[in-house]
């Protein structure tokens, strides 16, 4: 059993969710199929879900009005003008009558994550009604009665598993399955969801919950890139990634995949593929176990970093000064991704800002604090690399006419992560481009 995950471009349009019908029954293999909402859906329903926890009634209305009528023109040319009362209709009037409802109850958290659900709801049905008038055999499985977060918003794997396992097993002899990405059941029994972009974790979640032979995700490009395709002339796609790798280049700015879909697939030894829907035959990106092939594989960077500076005499010669410092990031929970020392400072880069005032004024206890906002992390990703020093020396090579804040080599064999200003990101991809890939 394989799983195929759909992202939100790929059902994004009527034609596309036709695409996917195809895709889904090319072979005999058996297969859940993993849905995200229609592309600009979820933001509609964070649009709604905002206007009413500021109470602002008649603008939610206005867009649940304008998201149904959307909806409409979907269904109409998904079904080919189907009849007032064909099952695609009713499907809308359904969770319309419900958004329309919702704007009757006060607001809470809790009923925000309904109203986001509701878009793997639509695209998930959808696609049923659409494979039932193509006379397509398939069961719907909803996502509710089997994917768990436990009070830590952890998936809860083994739990996933048994609830999976005894699902299907009500319907044995069935090969083609469909399933919601993104939502889930919390610790309270409450409707939740992974976060943004997680339908991809959900794909890996169940691919490992019933040990599939492949996980794919499939989008609208083919495959992770060398280099951020958005920024930078002529990149090429990557045929083969380590699990590390791949964790690295998602977790670094590769938006193709959401970083935490690594750990399932890699826990479980699932191969992970990057296809294209738009190009079904193109190769795309294994993501697998294997290490054999060296080298630098991709570049990428994440915007937003604020590098943190503690400078302190009292660092001289101490002992537990360290243990000191990460103790404040970790009260404020706040994750510390680079860091760097000196005899007498010490810097540290995060991505979380929310607590930064308070973490700031906790370690101005221990020294100077000095902050610089707007950094980017241009990370250099491969395997083996730091055990290959023309590479370091490609990387000084390419940035040399950059601002380098923080340079970061040795803690893995596969990664150097450089800080620059976000302002020269752009610049320091191209010239990596050129001087690591040949690639200009
Ligand atoms: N629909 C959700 C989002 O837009 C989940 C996903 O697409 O992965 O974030
Ligand atoms: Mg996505």
């Amino acid at each position: 059993m394989k799983v195929m995950k759909f992202g939100g471009t790929s059902v994004g349009k009527p034609e596309r969710m036709q695409d996917v019908a195809n895709l889904i029954t090319n072979d005999i293999e058996s297969k859940i199929v993993v849905l995200s909402a229609v592309s600009g859906t979820t933001n509609s329903l964070i649009e709604i879900s905002d206007f009413l926890a500021k109470g602002d009634r008649s603008s939610a209305k206005q867009k649940i009005d304008a998201l149904e009528q959307q909806y409409k023109l979907f269904a109409d040319e998904l079904m080919s003008h189907p009849e007032a009362n064909s099952p695609a209709s009713k499907i809308l009037n359904e969770h319309f009558e419900f958004l329309n409802i919702i704007l009757k109850i006060s607001y809470s958290e809790a009923l925000s994550k309904d109203i986001l659900a509701q878009g793997e709801l639509l695209s998930t049905r959808l696609l049923s009604a659409y494979l039932s008038k193509k006379n397509i055999k398939h069961i719907l499985l909803p996502a509710m009665e089997f994917m768990t977060i436990d009070g830590n918003e952890e998936p809860q794997i083994g739990n996933i598993k048994v609830k999976l396992s005894q699902l299907l097993k009500q319907h044995v002899g069935q090969s083609l399955f469909i399933t919601q990405g993104f939502i889930c059941r919390n610790s309270k029994g409450e409707v939740d969801n992974l976060k943004r972009g997680g339908s991809d974790y959900s794909a890996s979640l169940i691919a490992a919950a019933v040990n599939a032979t492949a996980c794919e995700i499939w989008t609208d490009i083919s495959g992770m890139h060398n280099n951020d395709p958005r920024l930078v002339k002529n990149t090429i796609p990557i045929d083969h990634l380590s699990f590390d790798e791949a964790a690295e280049l998602a977790y670094f700015g590769a938006k193709i995949l959401h970083p935490a879909s690594i750990w399932p697939a890699q826990q479980y030894n699932i191969p992970v593929k990057l296809l294209n829907t738009m190009e079904p035959q193109a190769r795309g990106t294994l993501i697998s176990e294997d290490v054999s092939v060296k080298g630098v594989k991709a570049v990428a960077a994440k915007d937003g970093i604020t590098a943190v500076n503690i400078r302190s005499s009292r660092m001289l010669l101490a002992y537990g000064f360290l243990r000191k410092v990460f103790e404040v990031f970790e009260k404020y929970r706040t994750p510390i991704d680079m860091i760097t020392t000196s005899e007498v400072a010490v810097s540290v880069t995060i991505d979380n800002k929310t607590s930064l005032k308070n973490i700031v004024k906790e370690l101005e206890n221990f020294g100077t604090v000095s902050i610089d906002k707007d950094q980017a992390i241009v990370c250099i990703v491969g395997n083996e690399i730091a055990e290959d020093a023309t590479t370091l020396q490609k990387v000084f090579n390419s940035l040399q006419n950059i601002d380098v804040r923080m340079v970061s080599y040795g803690g893995s064999a596969h990664n150097i992560s450089v800080l620059v200003p976000s302002a020269q990101k752009q610049l320091v991809l191209q010239q990596l481009n050129s001087g690591l890939f040949g690639l200009s």
